[in-house]
């Protein structure tokens, strides 16, 4: 049995008081990806300590840039083997979520990686953002877009914030580069009809990690997003 202490101490820190159920789902999680990283590449860390740091905790620290009592739908676009949409889910049980990926390999393990833990509440799509986003069904429906690791945030501001319902927020996870992509990115989201209202940063394990928060403050334009690729080649 591995020490978990670092761990739930993280989830301390964070204001977390986990339960034992929600250690226990964090583990098995783990020993999921890593069995199924054997035949289908998931994630490149490996090692115990370093995802349940890099991916879990990592993941979950959005409880320090947005109020989650106020949200019951999020969706996490380009979502991999599930983050952060899997540890929010662990540690939100509550709140409705949406898994987008573009692989379907992907999403066929992540269906049976939520059947294994015995989620509720928490569905895959297959597809582009760029598409799924023009479907009535997802389109402003969510309070909550997130995404980690994706594309670079003008990109990912057209990938994300027409999923937003007006009033709702899409959280991008960054590094320590954070603010040269704000930079750049201004346009793109003003475009979208968004406003970046904070910028949290934080350190985890000798890395510097940003939590960049827009809220919506306008519908999008139904010109966006423009049709798929086009985001990641000519960013706005
Ligand atoms: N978010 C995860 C994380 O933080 O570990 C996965 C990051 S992985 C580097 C990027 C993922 O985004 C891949 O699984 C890829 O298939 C997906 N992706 C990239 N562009 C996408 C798009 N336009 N629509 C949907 N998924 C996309």
């Amino acid at each position: 049995m591995s020490d978990n202490s670092f761990f739930i101490q993280g989830l301390k820190e964070y204001g977390f008081d986990p339960t034992d159920e929600q250690i226990e789902k964090f583990i098995r999680y783990y020993d999921l990806i890593i069995e199924w990283n054997e035949k289908i590449n998931l994630t490149a860390i490996t090692e115990y300590k370093d995802v349940m740091i890099k991916h879990f905790l990592d993941s979950v620290s959005i409880i320090k840039a947005v109020d989650m009592s106020s949200v019951n739908s999020l969706i996490d676009i380009g979502t991999g083997a599930g983050f952060p949409g899997i540890p929010i889910k662990i540690m939100f049980p509550d709140i409705k979520i949406t898994l987008l990926d573009s692989l379907k390999k992907r999403l066929n393990i992540l269906d049976l990686i939520i059947d294994e833990l015995n989620l509720k509440d928490i569905y895959t799509i297959h597809g582009r953002a760029e598409d799924i986003a023009r479907d009535p069904k997802h389109r402003e429906k969510y309070d909550l877009c997130v995404s980690r690791a994706v594309a670079n945030l003008s990109t990912l501001s057209e990938l994300c914030i027409p999923f937003v319902k007006p009033n709702g927020k899409f959280v991008s996870y960054k590094s320590e580069k954070a603010d040269e992509e704000l930079e750049k990115a201004k346009n793109a989201i003003r475009l979208l009809g968004g406003k970046v209202t904070s910028a949290v940063s934080f350190e985890l394990e000798d890395n510097i990690r940003t939590l960049i928060v827009i809220d919506k403050t306008e519908s999008t334009n139904k010109k966006y997003p423009r049709k798929a690729g086009t985001p990641g080649k000519e960013p706005l």
